[in-house]
């Protein structure tokens, strides 16, 4: 394995391998593309069998980042880290506090946060070391839970995606099927609520669906029921790879869309949902909210700017039905047109060479 034959691949800037003695940490971290302004993704911690499974995870990873920040508008370019180790056994205040450090020695070029096996709590050790981290409640520009803001993201994509695919953005009377009761789909079934939506609500844990049922009216469903409700829309909101060789012949929806992240268990399961006449929002257009809520702390906007930014994913996901339909293409790889799209102008104007070809339609430049 070449790394620098990886990173031209993945089209990286920089990569970064750190290791400390004393806590035993070994982590990478990953810059994918600054173009836009400083690299942001969180910290994962996870027990990688190898370096180099660690290294194809934080490169995945940190461009998607990039991808993600580019549909939404944001100034911000992908980066993400991996420490390579047990959350549950393994992970130390030290450990933490050295990984702090080799943020720190980027000098903001890496922005990090908490993601998988890492908790709120434990990035305040982080933050011991580096003021380069988002998501600290001690923190005075801490922008606290970002669940409302990806709900409300999600709320406003449902609205685009029915737009699309139903022939209006009205969701009174819309069946929509809605896996995972927690933070964001929690939030998410209060706005579907407040229009007049039926929603179908299914979690493994039963207090969450209680919670939905008596608050909202909605319809308790058993967890693996969910994929054959019969609704206009299927939202997930818990788990990744939910759309797979098993679930794709059970949908009876016509829109797929919600929160979680990485729904496509592969590539191909995109280009599957197409052919079945689905209509897909692709996940990191649709909860970037979450991101918005974390950027607003570092340009310090208030919760109701955020708000007003995530209502902005109506139009990105119009942007990307329209591209996917004039290019015949699946969404999934309109989204990714729609991003490549975006770093391709900043990079020649950057360059002082002016604009790029528009991609399919006026309304993308
Ligand atoms: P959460 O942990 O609060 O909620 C997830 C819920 O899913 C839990 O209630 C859990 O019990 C339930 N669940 C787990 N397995 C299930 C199964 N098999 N069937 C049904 N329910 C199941 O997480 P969250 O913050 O609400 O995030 C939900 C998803 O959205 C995740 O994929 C997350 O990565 C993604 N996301 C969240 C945010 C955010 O701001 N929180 C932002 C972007 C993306």
């Amino acid at each position: 394995m070449d790394i620098f034959d990886l990173m031209q691949d993945y089209g990286h800037e920089q990569v970064v391998f750190c290791h400390d003695e004393e806590s035993g940490l070994k982590s990478i971290i990953a810059i994918h593309d600054t173009t836009l302004g400083p690299a942001l993704g969180g910290t994962r911690m996870w027990p990688y069998r190898s370096a180099q499974e660690a290294l194809i995870d934080v490169l995945r990873l940190s461009e998607g980042m990039t991808y993600k920040a580019a549909v939404a508008g944001l100034e911000l370019g992908g980066g993400k880290s991996v420490i390579i180790g047990d959350p549950k056994t393994d992970k130390t205040e030290a450990l933490l506090r050295a990984h702090g450090r080799f943020v720190d020695t980027l000098g903001g070029r890496y922005i990090t946060a908490e993601d998988v096996g890492i908790s709120v709590d434990d990035m305040e050790y982080v933050y011991q070391e580096t003021r380069h981290v988002t998501g600290i409640r001690s923190s005075p520009r801490g922008s606290g839970d970002p669940s409302p803001v990806t709900a409300y993201g999600v709320y406003w994509g449902i609205k685009a995606s029915c737009r699309q695919k139903l022939g209006s953005d009205d969701l009174s009377g819309v069946r929509i099927a809605v896996q995972g009761a927690g933070h964001v789909g929690y939030h998410l079934c209060e706005d579907l609520a407040a229009e007049g939506a039926v929603i179908s609500i299914t979690d493994i844990d039963q207090e969450r669906v209680n919670r939905v049922v008596e608050e909202f009216g909605a319809t308790p469903i058993a967890p693996d029921d969910i994929y054959d409700v019969d609704c206009e829309v299927f939202a997930p909101c818990a788990l990744g790879a939910v759309i797979n060789d098993q679930t794709l012949r059970r949908l009876r929806c016509r829109v797929v869309a919600g929160a979680a992240n990485n729904q496509l268990a592969e590539d191909r399961h995109g280009d599957a949902v197409d052919a079945r006449g689905i209509l897909y929002a692709p996940d990191y257009v649709i909860n970037a909210g979450g991101l918005i809520s974390v950027y607003s702390e570092i340009v310090g906007y208030d919760a109701e700017t955020a708000k007003e930014k995530a209502r902005g994913i109506y139009e990105t996901l119009l942007k990307v039905y329209r591209i996917a339909e004039d290019d015949a293409i699946p969404t999934y790889r309109a989204a990714e047109r729609l991003a490549r799209h975006r770093l391709r102008k900043a990079r020649l104007q950057k360059a002082g060479a002016g604009q790029p070809e528009p991609v399919a339609t006026p309304a993308t430049t």
